[in-house]
């Protein structure tokens, strides 16, 4: 057995059994000795009756002393246990007749559970458990590891998997790092799925950032060798030309901001080299960078030399579109658009536009590099809102030029330690700078007992002429139960105030009814759009100044700086509310006031780094980042200056083989250049 062979090499691995496994992005043999446990059990021996403590998790056995049915608000099954040093109740409220039958006076029971202070004394809720006729059998040797499970593949099962693994002997043959005083990647990989009885929550701990850190370590060294290889390519370089640029500035009606020069010249400082550029260019929304994009356009289009662009919805490749046509076309550089949505003949119509050159500048969404589209000339590639896209859709539009430049565009702050580490392979540049006259968004936060008033605050705001967005979001983000939710809000506007003009946008609309609401909402003839989090990227509405966020204590702080952003687009003040629902965990509570008091991106990124709330941050699910086996940005962040650090002085041979086992992990299109 090898690293790299399938789960159905282990006994008891099926097709079915794969496939529940692959759900859980567990294919070979290796990704299940990279799937760590999340907790452990100790079942290492039989905690006497009276030394449990309330809150403990822990083994216990005993002799049936009573059984009883008792009739509370809520019917439930109790059974005592006596070790002979205390008592202990267990308690049911789900059971079957034979269970009951089963609890018989006189005979063992061994279980495993949490102690809680009962309302008759001390008990177990639902634990584990086994009714045996003799004493029970010896504990487990060893902490039980309990692993991250899916429907159909319970974490007992993946432990006999594990077993199987570790018992032949498969390794990840990983490397030793220079000055490790913790053990060898796989030492610590076999301590983590079989810690010893005394094994403390800190060497547990102390082996997980082992294996986290190798893994950051060997991506990074993979982004800096790709970062070399690209060095060494060669594509057209496109200098300055005619000064179409200029025209831009004049017409623009706005004046660049100091951030947007900058960048701009960053970027065609780029272009004018041989090298392809690969530049991600970070902006909090309403920045401006759609502008530094028509400038690389031009410069393109100058040479005769094509551009994609490339955007995650078609709302927003209809927006690019019309922006980028207003600005270009003037100066005689022809704008298509390429979208799912075209009818086959104006499809066929304007592909062939691309595919004799004339089109210079194409806009789009993913369906710009499906294969039955050509290019004549592609030189640049820009990709909007990167998170949504994967890297290997980027890549394959990538093919479509002779190594294109790429300019990929992110409106998701990442904080500097991240873009160190992770997007080691490109060139950063940073619009921290807002265009002026905008005044900032109030942001306030209010309970959902409050509802009606926010009701009525956004009915007048329509009144008065301005428009208002309403964000439904559900923890469970089901579609159908968030749809749903937006469903009830509009119908309850609706009702509330008749004339109101309520449009909707959910995921179980179709996308032209979703087009049709945010074209409405855009020309002003909707006044409330309400919408699940289906709008969160780069819609450009000046007229929408208020915003209601319904349980925004359920979402990232990344994802309610991207919703604000929505919002205090034009000249009047905005407001945005986030209707909470109460109780607040001190977590949530921390987000909602980092959200009112800064609209700075880039701080609230660092803030949300150091909150870490589970699962937000920029996990890997928002900005589409390398999804990582064993590190977890959120928790491991810190790790990344010693790894950078680390990646800089480690030895050739020691480099290769970090690269080597880590490599079959990572998504492929992050080990192609
Ligand atoms: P984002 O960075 O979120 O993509 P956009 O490019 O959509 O931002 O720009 C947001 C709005 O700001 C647009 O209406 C755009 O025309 C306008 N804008 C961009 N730069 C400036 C500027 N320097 N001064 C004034 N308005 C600007
Ligand atoms: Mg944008």
């Amino acid at each position: 057995m090898k690293a790299d062979d399938p789960v159905t090499v282990l006994r008891g691995v099926g097709p079915a059994a794969a496939r529940s496994l692959a759900r859980l992005g567990i294919v070979s043999v290796g990704d299940l000795l990279l799937h760590l446990p999340m907790r452990y059990e100790d079942r290492t021996r039989y905690v006497p009756l009276n030394e449990v403590e309330v809150g403990q998790a822990c083994l216990v056995a005993g002799k049936l002393v009573r059984s009883d049915m008792a009739y509370g608000r809520r019917r439930s099954l109790t059974a005592t246990i006596s070790d002979g040093s205390g008592f202990l109740t267990m308690r049911l409220f789900h059971f079957s007749r034979q269970q009951a039958e089963a609890l018989r006076r006189g005979e063992w029971l061994r279980c495993f559970g949490e102690m809680r202070a009962g309302p008759a004394g001390r008990e177990m809720v639902h634990p584990e458990y086994r009714v045996l006729s003799a004493r029970p059998e010896a504990p487990e040797p060893a902490l039980t590891p309990v692993y991250p499970a899916t429907q159909g593949f319970a974490s007992t099962r993946i432990r006999a998997c594990v077993d199987q693994v570790l018992d032949a002997g498969v390794t990840l043959n990983g490397s030793v790092l220079p000055e490790e005083p913790v053990p060898a990647l796989d030492d610590a990989v076999v301590f983590l799925h079989r810690p010893p009885a005394d094994a403390s929550p800190e060497a547990l701990d102390a082996s997980r950032v082992r294996v986290a850190k190798d893994e950051l370590l060997a991506h990074h060294l993979l982004m800096r060798e790709r970062q070399k290889l690209r060095a060494r390519q060669r594509t057209t370089p496109l200098p300055k030309a005619q000064g179409l640029g200029r025209e831009l500035v004049r017409n623009l009606g706005f004046r660049l901001t100091g951030a947007q020069r900058r960048v701009v010249s960053e970027v065609l400082n780029d272009l004018d080299s041989p090298t392809p550029m690969i530049r991600l260019l970070q902006g909090d929304v309403g920045s401006g960078k759609t502008v530094v994009a028509a400038f690389a356009a031009i410069r393109a289009a100058e040479h005769g030399c094509q551009t994609a662009i490339m955007a995650p919805t078609e709302i927003l490749a209809e927006q690019h579109y019309e922006t980028l046509s207003g600005w270009l076309s003037p100066l005689g550089i022809e704008v298509g658009l390429i979208t799912g949505r075209l009818a086959a003949r104006e499809r066929h119509a304007r592909l062939s536009a691309v595919a004799r050159g004339e089109t210079l500048v194409a806009a789009g969404t993913h369906a710009l590099f499906q294969s039955s589209v050509e290019f004549a000339s592609l030189a640049l590639v820009i990709v909007d809102e990167q998170h949504r896209f994967g890297v290997h859709q980027r890549m394959m539009l990538r093919h479509k030029g002779h190594l294109p430049h790429q300019l990929v565009m992110t409106a998701t702050p990442i904080p500097r330690t991240l873009t160190m580490a992770l997007y080691a392979d490109m060139d950063v540049s940073v619009i921290d700078e807002l265009p002026p006259g905008r005044p900032p968004v109030q942001t306030s936060s209010v309970s959902s007992s409050r509802r009606p008033e926010v009701t009525a605050r956004v009915v007048s705001a329509c009144r008065a002429g301005r428009q208002a967005y309403w964000i439904c979001t559900l923890i469970e983000a089901s579609d159908a139960l968030e749809s749903q939710a937006a469903e009830n809000v509009a119908a309850e506007l609706r009702t509330e105030a008749p004339g109101l003009r309520v449009g909707l946008v959910h995921g179980r609309l179709s996308a032209a009814e979703r087009a049709q609401a945010m074209e409405g909402f855009k020309n002003g003839a909707i006044d409330v759009l309400v919408a699940t989090t289906v709008v969160e990227v780069g819609v450009d509405v000046p007229n929408a100044s208020l915003m209601v966020i319904e349980n925004p204590e359920r979402l990232g702080l990344a994802q309610l700086h991207q919703l604000r952003g929505r919002i205090g687009r034009g000249k009047r003040r905005s407001y945005c509310i986030l209707l909470f629902d109460p109780p607040l965990s001190d977590v949530a509570r921390a987000r909602l006031g980092i959200m009112r008091e800064t609209r700075d991106g880039f701080v609230i990124a660092e803030k949300d780094l150091e909150l870490r709330g589970p699962g937000d941050v920029l996990g890997t699910r928002q900005t589409g980042m390398q999804t990582f086996q064993v590190a977890d940005l959120a928790r491991d962040a810190p790790l990344i200056p010693a790894v950078v650090e680390m990646g800089a002085r480690i030895a050739d041979p020691v480099r290769r083989k970090v690269i080597a086992t880590w490599s079959p992990f990572f998504d492929d299109s992050y080990t192609e250049v």
